[in-house]
């Protein structure tokens, strides 16, 4: 089978995404690149069964099906939209993160409040306003914020998060969980206080950090 390694990353990263309860059942979808090609799961098929016969590849430029078996996610375009802005990113993952998925529709965003916010996201998170899924809105929308962000949080609808690697974007889309999580914990308990630009600068250039940053990018 072609693409054999990233089908059993795309797999294993599958399980985790079950695991971290980020998706209900089939909700949710994910996608790897490799050059010209994306490899995205097939529709309906949730990630707890998911097997590597299940990622299905398409043509990043033409968004055209490469294998006439099983139909790719329903959020083909979102993905598609998020490569072609962007070189750099090789890995799309997108969840119903239920905090964030409850922060960005109460129209709330996500700012920096810990460190490895800073580290890991490494940029801020916008939050979108609502539009209808499986389309070329909602593409649209996502591949505006993507241009300058490496997550955004989906209006009454889930999160998006990208990276070098699938390591990356699954671990940005956990961060984005886990932000929304403190959010709403701090605000329960009091006011919540955010780290600001300077502190921000600050941490991005501590080279623990940048160290760390590093080696999440290797790997594929
Ligand atoms: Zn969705």
């Amino acid at each position: 089978m072609k693409y054999e390694k990233l089908r059993r990353e795309l797999v294993r990263f599958g399980k985790r995404i079950a695991d971290e309860h980020l998706v209900v059942g089939p909700g949710g979808n994910m996608s790897a690149r490799s050059r010209n090609v994306m490899l995205i799961k097939a529709s309906g098929v949730p990630f707890e069964e998911v097997k590597e016969e299940d990622y299905i590849p398409v043509g990043i430029a033409s968004g055209k099906v490469l294998e006439k078996r099983g139909r790719p996610s329903s959020e083909l375009p979102m993905h598609l939209a998020c490569y072609r802005v962007r070189d750099d990113v090789k890995a799309v993952v997108h969840t119903h993160s239920p905090f964030a998925t409850g922060v960005a529709s109460a129209g709330v965003t996500l700012r920096p409040m810990f460190p490895d916010f800073v580290a890991i996201i490494g940029s801020d998170v916008p939050t979108l306003p609502f539009a209808m899924p499986c389309g070329e809105e909602i593409a649209e929308l996502v591949s505006g914020a993507i241009v300058k962000a490496n997550a955004a949080l989906l209006g009454n609808h889930g999160i998006i998060a990208v990276g070098h690697n699938l390591r990356e974007a699954f671990y940005r889309a956990m961060l984005v969980e886990a932000a929304a999580q403190a959010l709403v914990a701090g605000t329960s308990v009091g006011k919540m206080r955010f780290l600001n630009r300077e502190e921000v600068a600050k941490i991005r250039a501590l080279s623990q950090v940048q160290y760390r940053v590093n080696l999440l990018k290797k790997g594929e």
